[in-house]
């Protein structure tokens, strides 16, 4: 049956909250839905598959909003809005945690504060935990917990057939959700397992930009003896106004190095190394809980609705060709909120047990060059410098794989060179969850049918 020639009114009519296009955060990305429904609970959910079905749409899922590829929205098919569907449950006995389809990173570290628990959650605070969860997912923890997605414990979902289904540890489903995205269904409640985690020591690090090149050559070898506790991340960023950063530095290129300890009496003498880095401006260091951590890092982020490409890769042992492209490319930095992250990999992450599909664990790095922005007047610079930073991540990474919470829209037909092997696998399961294809608006795995 094809879609009606009015969708919103039908879809109001059946008593669903459907308006004609839904909110997201890039506005790097057009699209002209049939209508977007905002669904209340799991009853709504299948029936807009259902009704997706019938139609035969695709549908897009539309979690915290907050992916740079725009997938949060579609042309010409329907938007099952899952932002109210949301909550969270900590019982602090098992660190078990149930959250909601449409529950923000933010209010899940809000309510595993109390608890002095923590998950790695991924900055900023508008990001959907379960978005995030299902394509892997990079926090302030990495090192320590690996992806968010190692985190999940279980999983309740509509599938493309509209059925409710419970998925748990030794599911070969869950394995697949682990990573594998939104292709499978709609999420519509995630169990995690929390780590006890009531305080980090935060290290930050400026770097001016003659030393960046010394600093990301110092970086690759200090890192690689990091103890699974400490997450890395250098950021070559505009230098922001800072406490006792010299002002003519504030808004010129530099290296921000950020380094979290998550066991705060080991700090001073893992981190004693940190005081050889080359070019330092300014260093400091404070205690936090991870909410506080989260508050001040979300300081660096535009406000609510911004432009957004990011060009993302794995990354090897950096090499001298590597850091200078990256230098040079760190030289040109279009907006104060661009920035190219060379996150450390490592740590648990290849170890983890009962990992998902989500690739990438045995990389040493995680690169991204994220062009952002607000003001118009900075969007043609930042298209053209992102263009540029594809070339230099293309150069630098280490094979063709993406890491699958930046795609970017261009990039959705890049399953199979991005989950390698690991491809076929999710292919069957895909097979069996959504055989229509209906979850097509990501990175997409094709259905096999048995
Ligand atoms: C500025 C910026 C910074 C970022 N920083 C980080 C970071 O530090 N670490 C990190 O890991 N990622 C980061 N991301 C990427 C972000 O985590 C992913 O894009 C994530 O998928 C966003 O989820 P969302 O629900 O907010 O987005 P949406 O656009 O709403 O959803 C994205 C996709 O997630 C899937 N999805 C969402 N909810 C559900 C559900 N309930 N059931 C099934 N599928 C669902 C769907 O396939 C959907 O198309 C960043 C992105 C931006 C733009």
């Amino acid at each position: 049956m094809p879609a009606p020639e009015n969708p919103v009114a039908e879809l109001r009519a059946a008593s669903l909250d459907a308006v004609r296009d839904v909110v997201i955060a890039n506005t790097e990305t057009r699209a002209d839905p049939l209508a977007a429904v905002r669904c209340g609970g799991v009853d709504d959910v299948r029936r807009v598959v259902g009704l997706a079905a019938s139609w035969e749409v695709p549908l897009a899922i539309r979690g915290g909003g907050y992916s740079a590829g725009g997938f949060g929205t579609l042309d010409g098919g329907l938007v099952l809005d899952v932002s109210k569907m949301t909550g969270v449950v900590v019982d602090p006995s098992t660190r078990r945690v149930r959250v909601g389809a449409g529950t923000t990173t933010g209010a899940v570290e809000e309510a595993l504060a109390p608890h002095g628990l923590a998950l790695t959650l991924p900055v900023p605070n508008r990001i959907g935990l379960v978005g995030a969860a299902l394509l892997g997912g990079v926090g302030v923890f990495v090192r320590k917990l690996g992806y968010v997605s190692d985190a999940v414990v279980g999983a309740t979902v509509v599938t493309g057939t509209a059925e409710t289904r419970r998925f748990d540890r030794g599911d070969e489903e869950l394995w697949a959700l682990k990573g594998g995205g939104g292709n499978f269904g709609v999420v519509t409640e995630l169990e995690l397992e929390a780590a006890p985690i009531p305080r980090a020591v935060v290290h930050q690090v400026v770097i001016g930009q003659e030393a960046i090149a010394d600093a990301l050559q110092w970086y690759d070898g200090w890192s690689a003896g990091l103890p699974d506790d400490v997450t890395a991340v250098a950021m070559l960023r505009a230098i922001p106004p800072l406490p006792d950063v010299p002002a003519d530095r504030v808004g010129r290129p530099g290296m921000l190095l950020t380094v979290i300890h998550a066991d705060p009496a080991r700090a001073e003498t893992d981190l004693a190394r940190l005081a050889a880095a080359p070019g330092v401006l300014v260093s400091s260091a404070r205690a936090a809980t991870p909410l506080e951590l989260r508050m001040s890092m979300e300081r660096g982020f535009p406000a609510e609705r911004f432009g957004a490409i990011i060009r993302s890769g794995w990354g090897a042992q950096l090499t001298e060709p590597g850091i200078a492209a990256l230098t040079e490319l760190a030289g040109r930095m279009p907006s104060t909120a661009s920035a190219i992250e060379v996150v450390r990999m490592g740590g648990a992450i290849p170890g983890i047990a009962d990992a998902g599909s989500a690739p990438g664990r045995h990389a040493d790095y995680l690169l991204n060059a994220m062009a952002l922005w607000t003001d118009d007047a900075e969007a043609e610079g930042c298209r053209a410098w992102a263009e540029h930073g594809r070339e230099v991540i293309h150069a630098v990474r280490d094979g063709d794989a993406l890491v699958p919470g930046f795609i970017s829209e261009d990039e959705a037909g890049m399953a199979r060179e991005t989950y390698g092997d690991d491809y076929a696998r999710l292919a069957a399961v895909k097979g069996r969850l959504d055989p229509a294809n209906l979850f097509r608006r990501n990175l997409v795995v094709e259905p096999v049918l048995r």
